[in-house]
């Protein structure tokens, strides 16, 4: 590495001058067993990946991976440019046009990743005075997006319709209600159909974030907001990433034709980021296709989510029943979430481990993530595995 140190090596030099604060804050998180550190995944690992979200088994996926290097054999290793100047295809197209079709939605605009995607949806969708009411454990891309828009933003109760009417309530102009669909760290679905009926009381916009949700809820996958009959309602905006069910990379946002075209002009992560990779554009249209011809993957996903829950919890454990395919189990600490995690890593075992700062304090977890392409009988030894590594009361 010419001398270069790694964050991963054993030591650095440490922090110094104008960033010597930044030892105080290593120190800290370190006093606290909170320091993150970066693993390199081998290629092919004998762990049994319950911590990745290809909820569908479809990174792998040879006619997934044909589609990829298809695209990037015929469209390049990048995009060479922004979406605005020569980084849109003819690929980027046709990704639009079938995830639209696939989802129910008038039109879609493909990103870099979600968490554009998501920043692109909330900062072009506020004007001024546009009040925004957020549910208080969205995705970090959403706050994000909250943020960056600098209008007002209201966060509301976890998942609670009232909290949103009463934020709603008495605010004159324009308001937006901000949710995922699935939550990332518990799994749990928002009431988007309470939520749908509260915003349209107010003439309030929705948009909903169903990373978690597209490729999984709904008898063929089409995501939540076909699942609920809501695709392609007037007042609804949809993001989604194409990293997780399909397999690939990038973001998406769906809805009215007229709010597509207003991203295309005013939603800075499209204007000024370079276009999603073809490899990735080729990839994902791959995926979706497959699942087309597949849909029976997303339902199985489902079931594999509760077999876990129910396997977890009749052994005694605290998890949240999984609306998609995360499924969240409760850690008494940070401590033994992370010491947890490593014992299912020494049995064979990858598992997400969720601590302070990506959660609240006080309710680490295990997070594992169901896919469709686990056997029952992986899915009852995985269930032991953690069941067996579980910290003692
Ligand atoms: N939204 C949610 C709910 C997510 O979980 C994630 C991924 N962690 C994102 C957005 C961001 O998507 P991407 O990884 O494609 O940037």
């Amino acid at each position: 590495m010419n001398g270069a140190t790694s964050v991963n090596g054993p030591q650095h030099a440490g922090a110094t001058g104008p960033f010597a604060w930044i030892a105080e804050q290593d120190r800290t998180r370190r006093a606290a067993g909170l320091r993150r550190e970066l693993r390199p995944r081998p290629a092919e690992s004998a762990l049994l990946d319950l911590a990745g979200n290809d909820y569908l088994g479809l990174t792998r996926h040879p006619e997934v991976t044909r589609a990829g290097a298809d695209a990037c054999l015929r469209w390049g290793a990048g995009a060479t440019g922004s979406r605005l100047v020569t980084g849109s295809t003819a690929l980027h197209a046709e990704l639009e046009a079938e995830l639209a079709d696939f989802t129910g939605f008038e039109a879609a605009l493909v990103f870099a990743s979600g968490y554009a995607a998501n920043l692109a949806a909330v900062t072009a969708l506020t004007a001024p005075g546009t009040l925004l009411v957020s549910d208080a454990a969205n995705h970090a891309s959403l706050i994000d997006g909250c943020r960056l828009s600098r209008a007002t933003t209201e966060v509301v109760r976890h998942a609670d319709p009232d909290a949103v009417a009463k934020a709603l309530d008495g605010h004159r102009g324009a308001a937006v209600v901000v949710s995922d669909t699935v939550f990332s760290v518990d799994g749990d679905a928002a009431p988007l159909a309470a939520l749908a009926a509260v915003c349209r009381e107010y003439g309030a916009g929705l948009l909903v974030d169903d990373a978690h949700g597209l490729g999984v809820l709904g008898a063929e996958g089409r995501g939540a907001a076909a699942a609920a009959g809501l695709a392609g309602a007037p007042d609804l905006v949809c993001t989604a990433t194409l990293s997780k069910a399909l397999g690939a990379q990038g973001g998406v946002v769906l809805g009215p034709a007229a709010v597509i075209e207003h991203l295309v002009n005013a939603a800075r992560t499209f204007i000024f980021d370079t276009g999603l990779a073809p490899a990735a554009a080729g990839a994902a249209l791959g995926a979706l296709r497959l699942l087309r011809r597949e849909p029976e993957r997303a339902g199985r996903s489902r079931a594999v989510a509760r077999d876990f829950h129910r396997r977890l919890t009749g052994a005694g454990l605290e998890s949240s029943a999984p609306d998609a395919c995360v499924v969240s189990v409760r850690a008494p600490s940070a401590d033994s979430a992370v010491a947890w995690a490593a014992a299912c890593r020494a049995e064979g075992l990858a598992v997400g481990c969720f601590r302070p700062p990506s959660v609240p304090d006080g309710v680490s977890r295990l997070r594992l993530t169901a896919r469709c392409d686990l056997t029952d009988s992986q899915v009852a030894d995985a269930a032991d595995i953690i069941v067996r590594t579980a910290p003692r009361p």
